[in-house]
């Protein structure tokens, strides 16, 4: 009898993952991974800045799947078959020491994602996976029994697939998969920062709040978390965060909105009023600009003061009505107007792709054609930064290479 042969089609994190968990799974089948471009793993070289940040240190898999804007109900299923702690195991099995660093973010102890690559690769040639380097799979079309692979003008027959293709800038290249019954989402960047600039607040860059919340005005967005203020307006993790859930709202306004700062993090307007009521009692005579009572930068606490239109000299006593109005409202609801993106240390995810109704998550296969499978950022799923899109690429990957030999 003639041995399955197995198409991975991509060969990045999802890609190489599902290649040996497939052939691990079922031996005697032929895989092979068609990478268009002349270099596997790419993605996996250059992140984390190079170090690779493998997974994140979250062991309950109804809250890892939190970490998903896109996803998250269909991760939490998969999540159940290959988690972060099999993540952690599968790597250890193989020689492959990973460390937590104090933000949970995990990454090889060798600092290295070179290391992840050698495990992969090294994985790969044991197992006996057939990589072939630019074959390009142009397009698709189902046989009565198999595929035909369209590859730099060669037809290559195959009875399963594996599609991993990863974030598609456009979604044209998907079409193939829409004429099999698939709906494509319409693919938008997400994990970007938010530049900002008619405000002045650039000119404190640098500075970091170590907690704050961030709004989107005129919508439910809301995030928190540490705050970078950069020469082209605001970055760090409250702002990435803000952008990867609101990826598609904001990409529909043209990036062209308002955000709403709270500087005190969680603090409500009734709190903050009676903390700055004892500030005044006790400290009447000093300068708002030489007593900051909260944990923020001198330099922001002046610039903050200055925006709600009270002196540098004026003593805490004389910070009243309308001036302690407007302080109150600058710390709890600082606009600052967006017009734009940037990219965050080149890292970036696409949302979008393919949608996840048509794709059976406890086998990664679609819904619509039996012998056809999905893993990894091509599927319309991705993650907040640290470890999360990977963690997804190896779930997914995993699944669909135990799967489909079936
Ligand atoms: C700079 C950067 C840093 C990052 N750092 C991290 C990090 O530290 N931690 C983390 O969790 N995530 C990180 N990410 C996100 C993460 O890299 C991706 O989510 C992940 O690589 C997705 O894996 P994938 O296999 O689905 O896609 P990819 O890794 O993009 O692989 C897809 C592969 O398919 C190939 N391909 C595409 N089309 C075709 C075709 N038609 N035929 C054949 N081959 C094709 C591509 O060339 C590519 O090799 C980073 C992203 C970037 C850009």
């Amino acid at each position: 009898m003639k041995n399955l042969e197995i198409a991975i089609v991509g060969g990045g994190a999802a890609g190489f993952f599902a290649a040996i968990s497939a052939k691990e799974h079922f031996p005697d089948a032929v895989v092979t991974i068609y990478e268009k471009s002349n270099k596997v793993l790419a993605k996996v070289k250059v992140s984390g800045g190079g170090r690779c940040n493998v997974t994140h240190a979250c062991f309950d898999n109804k809250e890892l799947s939190k970490f998903y804007p896109r996803g998250t109900n269909h991760l939490r299923k998969a999540f159940d078959l290959f988690n972060t702690t099999s993540t952690i195991a599968w790597f250890k099995n193989r020689g492959v020491e990973l460390e937590t660093l104090s933000d949970n973010c995990i990454f090889p102890k060798s600092n290295s994602s070179q290391t992840i690559i050698d495990c992969f690769e090294y994985e790969a040639k044991r197992l006996g996976v057939i990589v072939k380097i630019q074959t390009p799979i142009t397009d698709i079309v189902k046989l009565e029994k198999g595929y035909v692979l369209y590859a730099n003008e060669n037809e290559i027959l195959v009875d399963r697939i594996i599609y991993t293709t990863g974030g598609q800038p456009k979604s044209t290249s998907l079409s193939w998969a829409e004429k099999l019954g698939h709906t494509i989402v319409q693919p938008v960047p997400s994990l970007f920062t938010f530049n900002m600039p008619s405000e002045p607040i650039r000119d404190l860059m640098g500075i970091v709040v170590e907690k704050a919340t961030v709004r989107v005005e005129k919508t439910k967005l809301e995030a928190d978390g540490p705050l970078l203020i950069t020469h082209w307006g605001m970055s760090g993790p409250a702002i990435l965060k803000l952008s990867a859930f609101g990826a598609r709202i904001l990409a529909e306004g043209n990036y062209d909105f308002a955000v709403l700062v709270n500087w005190l993090h969680t603090m409500k307007e009734n709190q903050l009023r009676e903390e700055l009521e004892k500030v005044k009692d006790t400290n009447s005579d000093k300068k708002i600009s030489n007593y900051n009572p909260f944990s923020l930068s001198s330099r922001l606490w002046n610039y903050l003061v200055d925006k709600s239109s009270i002196s540098q000299d004026a003593r805490w006593k004389e910070v009243t009505g309308k001036a302690f109005n407007k302080l109150v409202n600058t710390l709890l609801n600082d606009r600052y107007k967006v017009k734009g993106k940037t990219t965050f240390k080149e890292e970036f995810v696409t949302a979008g792709g393919i949608a996840l109704d048509g794709v059976d998550f406890k086998t990664m296969e679609s819904r619509y054609q039996k012998g056809l499978y999905f893993a990894g950022e091509v599927l319309d799923l991705d993650g907040v930064t640290g470890g999360f899109n990977f963690q997804a690429a190896w779930t997914t990957g995993y699944i669909s290479g135990k799967n489909v030999g079936l």
